[in-house]
């Protein structure tokens, strides 16, 4: 039977394309579906639909899109499962961590609806009444959201609750390699009440429709979430008109480990955050710094969670043979590389590696694969260091036992986010942000909303 055709959502027409990607089914290889191969002139007309659907999406205020937003989390609540299964089956992650990617993503938007019932106007009085200042907080306007394959649901989620709550109005363009489930949520909004054109959704060849969407002058302001390659390249097309930009990027995350730690507390955090997804997670632990007399411990409180691991399929070819490239570079620099073989079709044996540090490329590149470097500290300070030595900011982890030191050890920590004794890291009400290398802005919390807020100081003065 030939696959279904899943074709472009724009303002509501569902648009045919002369050309379509397949989507694979990462364990089997089998085609899921194919989607449209979204042009150029299909970004513009993408762009269309959302500027004449920007006016009436401002006008309805605050409470009214709060109100259609909690009927389109509820409708998202409703096809969670079905959701989860896309994820599973076009990117690998495992069935349980998909249910809780897109579980946590719907509480992003229901988070939001309720932050667009807080949007308040101030008004600072003058000498009467009706003069004085009125500050609005007005929607940015048209945003294109270019989201990676890793977490397909919550990224394309993090920026479509705030932008809808602010009154923006979106352009998805998901990633090519796993574009189902972020495609079935913009399908979703037309069941949800959401009004036609505040949703569109563009799948596509990612360089072809990144150009047309940074480079138009309807579009508002570009939310990336991806590399830092393809970063640099957006920020230079969206360059010349200025356009607004949020850009969530990658990260090289550490878990420092310090001397009272409970330490199988910070295994448990290497384990969950180093394997996870594959280690296809922007929020990843690569290093775990441990004082060296408690290294050995540390090991074999870690290594029986690694042999029980049960890890789904890589989410790309390039990310199977990158692991691979990254083990042989390890090897061959005299590092200790216990697994980390290539098994049959997209999958790989989890590796652990000792006997590394910078120079070895696992150590200062993003590596994205499920691996974590054990790396034993004499003195605190050069491990602090070590944390903050590559050019990336996003999250790390600490483990201490006296609060007071580990909590002035994490303020000297330059990432947007630090876990303290634990591995839970995202919630919807706290800004996620990538320092330095890591990103521009912050998306979730306070500053997730304002990012899509333009402000306006209407001075009355008579
Ligand atoms: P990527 O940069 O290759 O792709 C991201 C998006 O950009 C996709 O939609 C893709 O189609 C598009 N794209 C690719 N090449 C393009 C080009 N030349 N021009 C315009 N658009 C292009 O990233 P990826 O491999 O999909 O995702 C992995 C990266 O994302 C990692 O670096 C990871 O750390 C980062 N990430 C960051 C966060 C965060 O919140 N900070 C979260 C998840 C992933």
């Amino acid at each position: 039977m030939a696959a279904a055709r899943l074709p472009l959502i724009i303002g509501d027409a569902r648009v045919d394309t002369p050309e379509w990607f397949p989507v694979d089914d990462r364990a089997t290889g089998a085609v899921m579906a194919e989607v449209a191969a979204g042009r150029p002139e299909d970004v513009d007309r993408a762009v269309a639909a959302a500027r004449a659907a920007l006016p009436a999406w401002d006008a309805l205020g605050p409470l009214g899109r709060a109100a259609v937003m909690t009927k389109y989390a509820h409708v998202l609540d409703a096809h969670q499962g079905e959701i989860a299964e896309l994820i599973h089956h076009e990117e690998g992650k495992p069935i349980g961590e998909a249910q809780a990617e897109v579980a946590r993503a719907c509480e992003v938007v229901h988070h939001f609806a309720g932050e667009a019932e807080r949007l308040w106007t101030r008004q600072l009085p003058g000498a009467n009444l009706s003069t004085g200042s009125i500050v609005r907080p007005a929607p940015i306007g048209v945003v294109a959201a270019i989201t990676p394959w890793n977490f397909p649901v919550a990224l394309v989620l993090w920026k479509l609750g705030p932008a809808m709550a602010a009154g923006c109005t979106m352009i998805v363009k998901p990633a090519i390699e796993a574009p189902l489930a972020a495609r079935r949520l913009c399908d979703l909004a037309t069941e949800a009440g959401v009004p036609d054109g505040v949703i569109s959704c563009i799948t596509g060849d990612g360089p072809i429709l990144g150009e047309a969407l940074c480079t138009h002058s309807g579009v508002d302001k570009v939310a990336f979430t991806g590399s830092r390659r393809v970063a640099e390249q957006i920020a230079a097309w969206a360059s010349p008109r200025l356009k607004a930009l949020s850009l969530e990027l990658g990260g090289h995350g550490a878990l420092l480990v310090l001397d009272d730690a409970d330490l199988d507390v910070a295994a448990e955090v290497a384990l969950m955050q180093g394997y996870a997804n594959c280690g296809q997670a922007c929020y990843a632990v690569n290093r775990v710094l441990v004082p060296r007399h408690l290294e050995a411990d540390f090991l074999n409180r870690l290594r029986p969670g690694i042999a029980a691991l049960n890890l789904g399929p890589m989410a790309t070819d390039r990310g199977r043979d990158r692991h691979a490239m990254l083990m042989d570079d390890a090897r061959a620099k005299g590092a200790t590389v216990e697994g980390g073989a290539l098994l049959d079709g997209n999958y790989v044996e989890p590796a652990l590696v000792t006997n590394a540090g910078p120079g070895v490329l696992l150590v200062d590149e993003e590596p994205f694969t499920p691996v974590v470097v054990v790396m034993p500290y004499d003195d605190l300070d050069a491990a602090v260091a070590e944390v903050n030595r590559p050019d990336y900011g996003l999250v790390s982890y600490l483990c201490g036992g006296d609060s007071r030191r580990t909590l002035e050890t994490a303020q000297r920590i330059e990432c947007g986010t630090v876990a303290v004794n634990g591995w839970r890291v995202v919630v919807p009400y706290a800004p996620y942000a990538g320092w330095k290398g890591s990103g521009i802005g912050a998306e979730l919390g306070q500053p997730g909303l304002d990012a899509f807020i333009r402000w306006q100081h209407l001075r009355v003065l008579a």
